[in-house]
């Protein structure tokens, strides 16, 4: 295992909502992940404070970044987060409606068929470890694990 292999997030910004459903504060925090010098992906994670039975979302846009990347060479891929005692789990869904279903970010939204049980699957989860491990702003999230 080399260091240079890790995926590293960088935090960008971070945003204040109203959750749709019930009205409560909901956060949205995003950045990228790099491996080395390469840019290889933008993420958002999107919760409600104090609300762990909301599970919170998590936004991918996966594929070159840069000067001569084009949205149609990446992909959108969503998921969500289950908060529980010791750690939760994560579940692809749709992409399609998403905030990242946008083609300024990328060339189309996967669906969960898209993505389960493909060798995707395995690069996707690797940068939901990422942003678990490295990105300073999730350990809001995790306190969500043990508020349930
Ligand atoms: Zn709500």
């Amino acid at each position: 295992m080399s260091d240079a292999l890790a995926i590293v997030a960088t935090p960008w910004k971070e945003s204040i909502g109203t959750c749709a459903c019930c009205g409560r504060t909901s956060k949205t925090i995003w950045g990228d992940l790099a491996q080395g010098e390469l840019t290889v992906a933008l993420y958002f994670v999107q919760w409600t404070l104090g609300a762990p039975e909301h599970a919170p979302n998590i936004d991918l846009v996966v594929g070159p970044w840069g000067d001569e990347a084009k949205p149609e060479h990446r992909l959108a891929i969503s998921l969500l987060y289950h908060p529980a005692q010791g750690g939760g789990s994560f579940m692809v869904i749709d992409g399609e409606g998403r905030r990242t279903d946008d083609r300024f970010l990328c060339g189309r939204a996967l669906k969960r068929e898209d993505v389960v049980g493909t060798p995707l699957a395995q690069e996707v989860f690797a940068l939901v470890d990422a942003v678990w491990l490295t990105e300073p702003r999730i350990c809001e999230v995790k306190e969500l694990d043990n508020a349930g």
